[in-house]
């Protein structure tokens, strides 16, 4: 177990080259389609760099057809060669238990498909609508909440029809927020992330877009000054990214974050409470106080969606109010993000809160702070009884 100081000074791990690569990897080591290329897919390009455990190796045979395997160098090169328990492998590489049945699970744990009036296009809220993209990421995270149809290899295509969702982007104006998502929108090409922007902002009741993306970690040599550049024509727009560890938050990840906020890009973070990876106070103390050096805010902190294949990553739900409750008061409040369950079968974000509340009556309400200790607070209507 690590400490928190010695997280704090990890701040300049890096994930450079030539790690688990030749040193000829150097010269491309900038190039992220040479990153894309050179993704690991199989067991045998897995096998021929890190010791993997029976419960690894069957997993990745096993993972086939249901989300495949994808490490870019860059991530690769943060996986620890001989700890099956390091929490950048538990995210990436798969496990035996991704074939344990729970009957709690779901294949479509956020109720989405349900959501659609367009294939692609989830309208779940009154006023923002999720739009997904595309089906594919740089590398793929293991509790995927979408593995029914990302990665190509499954049962279910996703099947996105723009021109439709477009259409009914035009002719719903009720809303005004649109989040790209997907798969990684990242993944597009800037021509053909330019062609989806520019037709979202011909919109004029779309006041605001956002893009969800894990490029950042994954791959930030995607983030160049070109893609910065582009994206600042599209403002008001801001990017959430997707990180768990801080030992994800390398310079090269750090120096791609500055360059968006550089761009005028708000960045907010969110992260997955997962088993073994990140659900102690430590760990996510060090984790959003890394966040605010690269400039990002830490947005939410989701309970793991009851995924097929997750109860290994699942952690319980009191483990999120101690992490938030050791969080609160503790630190900077811009550090501190909104814990929330994604409601099982489409309930929408809700959120979760230690509770602060010790008593509340007509009267009065009785708090407890971080310390533990109680104040109270006198409702406007309970006139003191002299004065009555
Ligand atoms: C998360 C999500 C949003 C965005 O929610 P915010 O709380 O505004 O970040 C919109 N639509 C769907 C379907 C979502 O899952």
């Amino acid at each position: 177990m690590s400490s928190a100081d010695e997280y704090d000074r990890s701040m300049n791990i890096q994930s450079h080259a030539p790690g688990y690569w030749p040193l000829e990897a150097m010269e491309k080591w900038n190039d992220h389609k040479w990153q894309l290329r050179n993704r690991i897919n199989s067991l045998e390009e897995l096998e021929s760099k890190i010791n993997l455990t029976r419960e690894e190796r069957s997993g990745i045979l096993l993972s086939g057809n249901k989300l495949a395997m994808s490490i870019t160098p860059h991530y690769m090169n943060l996986v620890d060669k001989d700890d099956p328990n390091c929490p950048i492998r538990r995210q990436i590489i798969p496990r035996i238990e991704e074939t344990w049945e729970d009957p709690a699970e779901l294949s479509d744990p956020c109720g989405e498909d349900s959501h659609m009036p367009v294939p692609g296009l989830v309208h779940r809220y009154p006023d923002r609508v999720l739009f997904l993209v595309t089906d594919r990421c740089a590398s793929y995270c293991r509790y995927c909440t979408r593995s029914r149809v990302v990665s190509g290899v499954g049962e279910q295509q996703l099947e996105t029809q723009y021109e439709a969702a477009f259409e009914y982007l035009e002719n719903t104006p009720s809303v005004r927020d649109v989040l790209l998502s997907g798969g990684d929108p990242l993944l597009f090409t800037d021509a053909k992330l330019d062609r989806i922007l520019t037709r979202l902002r011909q919109i004029p009741h779309i006041q605001f877009v956002r893009i969800g993306s894990r490029i950042p970690i994954f791959l930030p040599q995607r983030i160049t000054p070109e893609l910065c550049a582009m994206l600042k024509k599209h403002h008001p727009l801001f990017i959430s990214i997707h990180t768990n560890h801080p030992k994800e938050l390398t310079t090269e990840v750090q120096q791609g974050l500055i360059r968006l906020a550089e761009a005028g890009i708000p960045l907010g973070n969110q992260s997955v409470l997962l088993k073994g990876v990140n659900d102690d106070v430590i760990t996510q103390r060090a984790l959003v106080h890394k966040l605010l050096m690269c400039r990002v805010k830490p947005y939410y902190l989701y309970q793991c969606d009851l995924i097929e294949g997750s109860s290994h990553l699942r952690t319980s739900v009191s483990k999120g109010l101690e992490i938030i409750e050791g969080l609160r008061g503790h630190t900077s409040g811009y550090a501190i993000p909104q814990y929330v369950i994604d409601g099982p079968g489409g309930g929408g974000k809700i959120p979760l809160n230690p509770n602060y509340v010790v008593q509340h009556t007509d009267n009065q309400v009785v708090l407890r702070n971080y310390e533990g200790k109680e104040f109270i607070y006198p409702e406007p209507n309970s006139m003191p009884a002299f004065l009555e």
